[in-house]
């Protein structure tokens, strides 16, 4: 099969799709609202996901909103999984318009981390309690060996008594199948590529020099991941360089191929980062497709209906009012205390604009974050026992599509939240979160297991999961 050339994404059919979602009256959303809550595990069809997104009726868009709730928490329950990026180098051979890594911006400090620093990194991000982290790279080509012993540098540090990172996801540049396959051999999670607009127009415009200009060669990277044995991976697209509308259609269609050449296995998780300013990039402090947060709100919504299976990814791009309104729309994994340049969490600083990519809104801390989080009734988890357990693609996506992940999920949270709240968090968050554990444990079916486990973790013997 021709990973490397095919478009998969046919633009005719997504206007067609939002002409006929624009078309749709409120009975008619009705109806296709109610099919989709009896349509699970399959990717919804692009003209109700036009529809529901086009919808102006309030009322109506408040049982979206209450759909996509209930749908993550039949699907994952309500755990909220944690991670930190780690930002390895912002050097960068392409130039896009819109980000201030590209290679024709002289004023950015370019660094990449040897060993010694990824593990300081590292390190201070264990001592905040993360389990897994998200390694970035700028686009450079690295060799996929270079990659691997990155990655091993990472996984070898264990700070303090419980430190440990024990899943590690990598966001790096498109590489061909023969490349993924060495770098699979790191171990790692998820392979995670954002296309940033589906619009192959608006692509050639904002994609100026470099491999990435390229297309088609980036949006069948997943495609060759899985090809080469990395079989979770992750989509994305960068809102604010084109209709939003366009961008999730497209979303869908690149779930929908990856799920047809391969068994069913769809997108392991969507990422849904919105364009925010960065150094000597004009248009991303005047994105030439704004909209309201209300309508980000109908986008994480209507994505958590359309695909109900995928873990949906928030970053710390936005406010933390922002984020607190979206974890209530099925957003199912966020990350916290992050710095987005190389060396950030040594230097404690967490906006630092010539370095970085993207201006961070939420700078609480990892446990300001997670006390929040358990005080509206969220169990923060630092679960990474799907991939150690083996249990990744048509695994994974046979459990997430039957919704019987959520009896995984919820015990590991419980599990390595009550380690969290051992090892690091401070007096507050510990009472708010033990109240929370109590609560869970009583209304749990494996409430005996799960004790016993507990029991472990109180005696030293953390890392416990099913
Ligand atoms: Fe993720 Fe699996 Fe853990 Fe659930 S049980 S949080 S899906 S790793």
């Amino acid at each position: 099969m021709d990973f490397l050339s095919r478009n998969f994404i046919d633009d005719d059919k997504i206007w067609a799709d939002i002409e006929a979602g624009e078309k749709a009256s409120p009975a008619d959303v009705r109806v296709m609202l109610n099919e989709a809550k009896d349509a699970q595990h399959k990717i919804l069809d692009g003209k109700i996901v036009a529809a529901l997104l086009h919808n102006k009726d309030k009322e109506l868009d408040e049982e979206i909103f209450a759909v996509a709730k209930s749908i993550k928490e039949q699907i994952y329950g309500n755990r909220i999984v944690l991670f930190a990026p780690l930002y390895v180098s912002n050097v960068c051979q392409n130039v896009c318009a819109y980000c201030g890594f590209k290679a024709t911006n002289k004023d950015l400090k370019r660094k990449v981390l040897t060993h010694d620093e990824i593990k300081e990194e590292v390190s201070i991000i264990e001592d905040m309690g993360h389990k897994r982290i998200l390694m970035v790279y700028g686009e450079h080509g690295y060799d996929p060996h270079y990659l691997v012993d990155d990655i091993q540098a990472a996984y070898s540090v264990k700070s303090g008594p419980n430190g440990e990172i024990r899943r590690i996801n990598v966001n790096i540049a498109p590489m061909d199948t023969e490349d993924f396959k060495v770098l699979k051999t790191a171990n790692i999670g998820t392979f995670q590529c954002f296309q940033e607009t589906y619009n192959r127009e608006a692509y050639k415009k904002y994609h100026l020099l470099g491999k990435k200009a390229n297309f088609e060669y980036r949006l069948n990277s997943q495609h060759r991941a899985v090809e080469a044995g990395i079989d979770d991976v992750a989509i994305g697209a960068l809102f604010g360089l084109f209709d939003h509308r366009f961008e999730v259609l497209g979303m869908m269609q690149h779930a929908r191929q990856l799920e047809k050449d391969f068994n069913g296995i769809g997108p392991h998780t969507i990422s849904f980062p919105r364009l925010e300013p960065a150094q000597n990039a004009p248009i991303s402090e005047n994105p030439p497709y704004t909209f309201s947060d209300y309508v980000f709100k109908k986008i994480v919504a209507v994505t958590r209906i359309a695909v109900p299976y995928t873990g949906l990814i928030l970053s710390t791009r936005e406010t933390p009012q922002m984020r607190r309104e979206l974890l209530e729309l099925g957003i199912s994994q966020i990350s916290g205390a992050s710095t987005v340049y190389p060396g950030g969490y040594k230097a404690q600083k967490t906006n630092q604009v010539d370095e970085q990519q993207f201006f961070v809104q939420d700078a609480r801390s990892v446990d300001d974050i997670i006390c929040e989080l358990a005080a509206n009734g969220y169990i923060p988890s630092f679960c990474t026992a799907c991939y150690r357990k083996g249990r990744t693609g048509d695994h994974f996506m046979g459990l997430a599509k039957t919704a019987f992940i959520k009896n995984h999920c919820t015990p590991n949270a419980i599990l390595t939240f009550a380690e969290y709240l051992k090892y690091y968090a401070s007096p507050k968050t510990k009472e708010v979160g033990m109240n929370l554990i109590a609560d869970e444990l009583a209304k749990n079916t494996k409430k005996d297991e799960i004790t016993s486990r507990l029991d472990l973790i109180e005696q030293g013997e953390g890392d416990q999961y099913f």
